[in-house]
């Protein structure tokens, strides 16, 4: 077995889409390796801090009062030049200035792709905590932001709901989630959607003009259909069109729920699931565990090594979209 270096300066950063929880993330990285005697970094921007020499020196008080914080205090971006060698090459000789020798890379899919790339280039450990809001990631059962998500979502569709019931409307609410319907499921089912739609599962668009002009033969059209952003058929706007033209007398309402989905203060079990990433994070460095996502798997900690955690994705069971017609009928 190779003797694996040992750490002793590290960087954390935030990249890709934000999520509530993030800071959290953060600042349990930061006391962690303080603790554990540890020198941290700060990386501003994603993986453009890397490039761009944004690297700052952080402390115990420099996460101090950010727990409860949506954003991120390190912002976070998408980077162009990370995708190239050249880029990568460049953010390698910036993180050598400042002797430092492991990475936490808060963030998706996509920052868990460029960082396991930089880690095999590079001899620069890379751990990954996944933050997203979509928990579209496989080796995981929590993402960072997506409990506080769609507790935001579910708060907004309920008072959809009180007005759509004072009116006997039609409501259909497009949720985030990118090309995962996580998000949709979640609070479709907590606000006791009728239908949900999402990208994992073909939607049967004669069904549901079948089911509504039913209802309205029976003077009962009040109805909410959630929506993922990625729904294949299209987002809310294109399944209004058509319930429109097909179900005229239907009084046919949008909400896009947009980007409130990802503000705003985490959940308390945002803020615990960070904390734990965050310290296992840094643990998984010292003890040479290199090149994983950490993840929650069954309430226990579980580690996935970064190629597997990017070319998976978390599955949805059948027995969701089952509960979810029965509970709706
Ligand atoms: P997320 O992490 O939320 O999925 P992105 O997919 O936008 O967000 O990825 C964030 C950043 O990670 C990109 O802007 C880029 O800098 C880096 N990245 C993503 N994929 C790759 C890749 N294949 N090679 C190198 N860097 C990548």
């Amino acid at each position: 077995m190779t003797e694996k270096k040992k750490v002793t300066k590290i960087g954390v950063l935030t990249s890709g889409g934000d999520a509530p929880g993030m800071n959290a993330a953060i600042r349990a990285v930061v006391r962690t390796g303080i603790y554990y005697g540890l020198e941290v970094f700060g990386i501003m921007r994603g993986y453009n801090g890397m490039l761009e020499d944004d690297i700052i020196p952080m402390n115990s008080r420099s996460v101090a009062n950010i727990i409860q914080r949506g954003g991120t205090i390190l912002k976070t971006a998408r980077s162009k030049d990370f995708f190239e060698t050249e880029g990568r090459k460049k953010a390698y000789a910036n993180l050598k200035k400042y002797g430092i020798d492991g990475l936490v890379i808060i963030g998706g899919d996509g920052s868990f792709r460029g960082a396991q790339k930089f880690a095999n280039e590079f001899d620069i450990p890379c751990i990954g905590i996944p933050g997203t809001i979509d928990k579209d990631m496989a080796g995981t059962d929590y993402t960072i932001g997506f409990d506080t998500a769609v507790n935001t979502a579910v708060e907004a569709i309920d008072k959809i709901r009180d007005t759509m019931d004072a009116h006997d409307r039609l409501f259909i609410v497009e949720v985030m989630g990118r090309d995962a319907g996580y998000i949709a499921l979640h609070s479709g089912i907590a606000t006791g959607a009728e239908n949900i739609l999402i990208p994992e599962t073909k939607t049967d668009i004669e069904a549901l003009i079948h089911s509504l002009t039913e209802k309205e033969k029976r003077k009962k059209l009040v109805n909410l259909i959630v929506v993922a952003e990625g729904e294949e058929f299209g987002g809310a706007e294109e399944i209004a069109k058509v319930i429109k033209e097909r179900v005229p007398n239907a009084d046919t309402r949008v909400c896009i729920l947009g980007h409130i989905q990802r503000g705003g203060a985490p959940s308390c079990h945002d803020r615990l699931v960070a904390s734990h990433m965050g310290y296992y994070a840094v643990e998984s460095l010292l003890i040479g565990r290199h090149n994983v996502m950490v993840g929650v798997i069954n309430n226990k900690i579980h580690y996935t090594p970064l190629d597997m955690a990017v070319k998976e994705r978390q599955a949805i069971g059948q027995e969701w979209m089952k509960i979810v017609k029965i509970l709706a009928s």
